[in-house]
């Protein structure tokens, strides 16, 4: 069986370019008003600095600007709220990223939900969510979003496929799902209560893994012809599911890296530049 290779690294290329041509464009027409991704970051996770390092360095790469803040590992959610409410009322600003995960004793939820709803361009408000389930214009969670844009251009038709879902962090896993059965795909979410996971995954047509463990997924429990995404990513490059043989029984697969991880980054520049083109000239 011939497998695609769902190159996200190469499809990300692709759209940035596209975005620099729009960025320019809006800078244009905007008096050369640049686009500003806002990205908080609190504590200091290793993991988490790098992802941000590379979401600001992929504005500017775009000729977007990014606004880094950092906060220490002991901030408040009072803390954290007021500088979200400072960002909302920065009419410089156009997209805000909360960087995923925060220190426990912050209300990530809480957090997440006071990020106004036109800045809202990593898709985590509990609003942005509720629209893109109900299929309404909104910004969707990034992963996911870009998981979608991967499909659709290796036209991968998702309608009436059964499509499993490993994982449902409100990020992740669950938009993922809604996003599978707005596209007219029959979902299932599964989860760590999930009875028989193996069986779960056997019947996927299209599988998704984003559940966050090595190898989790063993390749057997694969089937022939299956589209496989791995959402996961480790340090080493080791996704959530085995890839063992599965490029050459599949009918297309995601590497890691190099797949989901790009276009998570190509959604929310993408989204950012959205919301400042409908922010509309000189506001
Ligand atoms: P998370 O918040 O830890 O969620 C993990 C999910 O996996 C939960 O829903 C959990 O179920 C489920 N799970 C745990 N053990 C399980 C088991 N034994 N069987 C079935 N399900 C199980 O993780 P996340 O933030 O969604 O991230 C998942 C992975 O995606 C990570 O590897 C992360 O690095 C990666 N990721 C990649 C990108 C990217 O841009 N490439 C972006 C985001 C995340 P319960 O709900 O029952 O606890």
């Amino acid at each position: 069986m011939t497998c695609i290779v769902m190159d996200g690294k190469a499809l990300a290329d692709r759209l940035f370019a596209k975005l620099a041509d729009d960025t320019a464009a809006l800078k244009h027409i905007n008096g050369a008003r640049t686009p500003i991704l806002a990205t908080i970051l609190v504590g200091d996770d290793p993991a988490s600095a790098t992802y941000v390092k590379m979401k600001g360095n992929a504005c500017r790469r775009v000729g977007m600007d990014s606004r880094a803040i950092v906060m220490g590992a002991d901030t408040t959610t009072e803390q954290l709220l007021e500088q979200i409410d400072a960002l909302n009322a920065d009419p410089d600003v156009h997209g805000i990223l909360l960087q995923h995960p925060v220190p426990p004793q912050i209300d990530e939820r809480r957090c997440f939900d006071r990020i106004a709803i036109t800045k809202d361009v990593d898709g985590v408000t509990s609003l942005g969510f509720g629209m893109m389930a109900l299929g309404q214009p909104s910004f969707g969670s990034a992963t996911p979003a870009g998981i979608m844009a991967l499909l659709r251009h290796y036209e991968i038709d998702v309608a009436g496929k059964r499509a499993v879902v490993v994982g449902r962090s409100p990020i992740l896993g669950k938009p993922m799902a809604l996003m599978l059965s707005n596209a007219n795909a029959t979902v299932t979410l599964c989860h760590s209560k999930t009875v028989d996971l193996e069986a779960e995954v056997r019947t996927a047509d299209i599988l998704v893994g984003a559940v966050g463990k090595p190898h989790f997924i063993p390749a057997q429990w694969v089937r022939d012809g299956a589209v496989v995404v791995d959402a996961g990513y480790h340090p080493g490059g080791i996704g959530d599911i085995d890839p063992t043989g599965l490029f050459a029984r599949c009918a297309a697969v995601t590497p890691v890296p190099g797949g989901v991880g790009p276009m998570t980054i190509a959604a929310l520049v993408s989204q950012t530049l959205t919301a400042a083109q409908a922010r509309g000239p000189h506001r």
